[in-house]
């Protein structure tokens, strides 16, 4: 839904809303470019929710498989999976490499498409014992470049997959792209939804390693009790050191989850209520559905 005609009191009224101090409305986007944007959509969002600890696990084993289980379903039936996988004490890479396939299936049902799930993670754990003697330090040891190319030859490993594995398991500084930031990057006519995935990784890498440079923890990740955006509760993962590069694509990926959760929904943009708002092309909402 669109809303207003330039100029309308309906509009006018969206602008006060949208618009943030110093912002002059209309030339937002002539007078920055898509990087100082996108950095202004980090602080924007770091500002209202602070650290989101992604990716909720405890071991880097098991963000490789939630990596896994989670396409194309939602969280809460990966964390059932990951539940069962646990208290069937397979949750690590010879449990998966040793269990039955059906028992392994079995255990994964939650999260859907078990069957081939199932053979993937099969397929993962012969990859890293074939390559790496079963070591996962001496895989995330490989340059990104290399190891992120190896694992898009996986089957099942898409880029959101890879990078997701390099970033949340392996510290690897690599930005993770999925539907929100699409959707985002459309609804905000930055990027169009069709662009490639790269296009939008390199995008964000470009405009989040000037914000890396001065980045600090701001705490040491066990002090949270809000749970804002699509925070986590600190978790042994989400809590382990990694550079400031890596940190800052971390946390960014978390907070545009929360947005794409929470408001930039794909049936309807909440933008009323979204941190985002002041960053809308003339202050206007997008026209959604289309
Ligand atoms: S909900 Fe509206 S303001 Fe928020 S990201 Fe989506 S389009 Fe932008």
């Amino acid at each position: 839904m669109q809303l207003g005609k330039r100029g309308s009191t309906e509009e006018q009224t969206l602008s006060a809303l949208y618009e943030p101090e110093g912002v002059i409305r209309g030339k937002w986007l002539k007078r920055t470019s898509r990087e100082e944007q996108i950095r202004g959509y980090f602080r924007t969002l770091y500002q209202a929710w602070g650290r989101q600890h992604w990716w909720p696990a405890h071991s880097r084993f098991e963000v490789i498989v939630g990596a896994y289980l989670t396409q194309n379903t939602a969280w809460s039936n990966v964390e059932k999976a990951l539940m069962r996988l646990r208290q069937a004490g397979i949750l690590h890479v010879d449990g998966i490499r040793q269990a039955p396939l059906e028992q392994l299936e079995q255990l994964i049902r939650p999260a859907g498409y078990f069957r081939q799930k199932a053979r993937r993670l099969k397929t993962f754990v012969a990859f890293l014992e074939e390559r790496y003697q079963g070591s996962l330090a001496g895989m995330f040891a490989s340059p990104t470049a290399k190891l992120r190319e190896e694992l898009l030859a996986l089957n099942g490993v898409g880029p959101e997959t890879a990078d997701s594995i390099l970033l949340y398991a392996g510290n690897h500084p690599i930005f993770v792209v999925d539907a929100y930031t699409r959707r985002i990057l459309d609804r905000h006519r930055i990027l169009e939804q069709t662009a490639s995935y790269d296009t939008i990784r390199e995008l964000f890498e470009r405009a989040l390693a000037a914000v890396a440079v001065g980045y600090r923890d701001p705490d040491d990740g066990r002090t949270a009790t809000q749970l804002r955006g699509a925070a986590h509760p600190p978790s042994r993962m989400s809590t382990t050191r990694r550079s400031p590069l890596a940190q800052v694509y971390n946390e960014m990926h978390g907070l545009v989850v929360g947005v794409g959760k929470k408001f930039c929904l794909k049936s309807q943009a909440k933008c009323e209520e979204c941190p985002l708002r002041g960053f809308l092309p003339g202050g206007r909402k997008p026209v959604v559905g289309r």
